[in-house]
């Protein structure tokens, strides 16, 4: 099992983690583009976004959720913060684990990079 977010959900790897419930783990981003960013990814290792199937598209809005409670805890929810899903190779995704980044705690530019 090669996959690093599995082994920290295993325990194999070290990280911060903030919250975990039966479905999701959320954990501090090991290289931070801005004072808060956080990793909320499912237990189940599903590949990227595109590979979600329709029948547990829940888990985003309970991945939403989550970001929104963590925001509050880390003291953003009012200043504002970015949540971001990168799915496939264009997308920019590194780690093919679906994972919502939460970002925030300084003004992000507008625009995608
Ligand atoms: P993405 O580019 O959307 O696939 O994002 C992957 C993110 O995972 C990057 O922001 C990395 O810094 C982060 N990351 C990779 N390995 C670890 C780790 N061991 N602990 C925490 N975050 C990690
Ligand atoms: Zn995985």
């Amino acid at each position: 099992m090669g996959c690093i977010f599995c082994q920290i959900i295993a325990g194999k790897v070290s990280s911060e983690i903030l919250y975990q419930d039966e479905e999701v783990i959320a954990f501090r981003d090991i290289n931070p583009v801005a004072p808060v960013h956080l990793l909320i990814i499912p237990k189940k290792h599903i590949p990227s976004l595109a590979h979600l199937p329709e029948a547990e598209s829940p888990l985003i809005g309970h991945m939403a959720n989550i970001a929104n409670q963590l925001a509050k805890r880390e003291g953003i929810s009012e200043s504002g913060y970015r949540l971001a899903i990168s799915c496939g190779e264009q997308g920019g995704q590194e780690v093919p684990h679906l994972h919502m980044h939460l970002v925030g705690g300084r003004q992000l530019a507008p625009t995608f990079g």
